[in-house]
């Protein structure tokens, strides 16, 4: 039997992981010091913890301990980086490029500097009929880089397309022009591997609750050397992280996202071929169970996330499909901001019709998935499309 409701929308966010909730615990009521204060006990206690969990996230990555900052979440990160970033550079240049299928906080704060005179080239994606949907063409990148360029802002991972970008190669871009780049990476880290090396970025975004860590909490990383980043903080007080982001430290968050994203890396080969062959189970299961479906974004290859699927179910509002499995929990393509009920610009971006884009649902795989909740999403998604379409005029 399957334990119902069944969560399926790990792209929004995690169950946080027993193993993190129980290394979480001792910060709250036993280690409960602020980390900033260095005259007792309480306080170095908690700032060893915090170093602790700042050694382990930035191994994870490839980074050195000096280089994380830790954050809010990413979409703090995504601001620090981009507004801290060429608000510092601004007297070298105030010229960014980024790419139309970024996610809103990214999106929105281009948008912000827009209004505050810089200029910002978005580069669009390769459509769905086209080589790997939903990637950036890199000659385009280099031709949208000019003199004046500062900073690129390209994501590791799609939200809802789940397209992995060839970043490597758009980092080497990037080094070869003399602009820094910017990742937002919330939806890879803890997924699949990232090293910042080699993919010669220079801040990248992440947070916790992408990969069963706590919410509230995330950070950025920061290149120290080739080149040495500096950037201008959101806001003033006392000079936490290295001035960077002030504010005192969310000790068990930190403590926590230390222990998921090192649970993640450790069991991410594994995790990886699991989810991707219930992903792979739930493609061909409905594809078998419907007819008039079509898969979004790229195959479902090394080119995705391993979790990521999404799909349009043709003559189908994804909105009224949603509501009528309420034991399945997956999102819709106009639902992903709920705030702004607007058809996903991912999706449009990839060249689809608005009717296309309605009818489509994403799911998000994760660790805690089953081979039974896949069957039942199956059952539950094609009884519903048929019933919907039936009840058609
Ligand atoms: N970027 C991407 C790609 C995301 O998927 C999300 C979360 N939906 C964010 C940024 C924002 O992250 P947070 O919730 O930690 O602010």
């Amino acid at each position: 039997m399957v334990a119902t409701p069944v969560y399926m929308d790990n792209h929004a966010t995690t169950r946080v992981d027993p193993r993190v909730v129980d290394a979480m615990v001792p910060l709250f009521a036993e280690q409960y010091g602020n980390p900033s204060s260095t005259s007792h006990v309480f306080g170095w206690d908690s700032r060893a913890a915090v170093e602790k969990a700042r050694v382990e996230v930035a191994r994870a990555i490839g980074a050195t301990e000096r280089e994380i900052v830790f954050t809010s979440g990413a979409t703090e990160s995504n601001n620090l980086a981009i507004r801290g970033a060429a608000h510092r550079l601004q007297r070298k240049g105030q010229h960014l490029v980024s790419v139309v299928s970024e996610h809103r906080a990214v999106l929105d704060c281009m948008a912000r500097l827009g209004r505050e005179g810089y200029e910002v080239t978005m580069i669009p994606v390769a459509l769905q009929d086209e080589g790997c949907p939903g990637r950036i063409d890199l000659q385009q990148l280099e031709e949208a880089i000019r003199p004046e360029t500062t900073l690129v802002s390209v994501m590791l991972a799609n939200n809802e397309s789940g397209v992995l970008q060839q970043l490597g190669q758009v980092g080497q871009v990037c080094k070869q022009k003399g602009v820094l780049l910017h990742s937002d990476a919330t939806q890879a880290v803890g997924r699949v591997d990232v090293d910042v090396e080699s993919l010669q970025v220079d801040l990248l975004s992440f947070s916790a609750h992408k990969f069963y860590g706590p919410k509230g909490v995330g950070g950025l990383y920061v290149r120290r050397a080739n080149p040495q980043v500096r950037l201008e903080p959101l806001f003033e007080g006392g000079g936490h992280e290295q001035g960077r982001r002030s504010g005192t430290l969310n000790a068990p968050g930190i403590v926590g996202m230390g222990v998921a994203l090192g649970i993640a890396v450790a069991e991410m080969e594994s995790e990886a071929i699991r989810i991707r062959g219930l992903r792979g189970q739930l493609h061909e299961g409905i594809q078998d169970a419907l007819e008039r479906v079509q898969l979004n974004g790229p195959p479902l290859d090394e080119s995705r996330l391993p979790g990521n699927l999404n799909m349009s179910f043709l003559d189908v509002d994804g909105e009224a499909l949603m509501m009528s499995m309420k034991d399945l929990a997956v999102s819709s393509g106009s639902a992903c901001t709920s705030v702004d009920p607007e058809p996903s610009h991912v999706l449009r971006a990839l060249g689809l019709s608005d009717d296309e884009t309605r009818a489509s649902l994403r799911f998000g795989l994760g660790r805690f998935n089953t081979v039974e909740d896949v069957e039942f999403a199956i059952e539950q998604v094609s009884g519903a499309v048929e019933r919907l379409r039936r009840m058609r005029p």
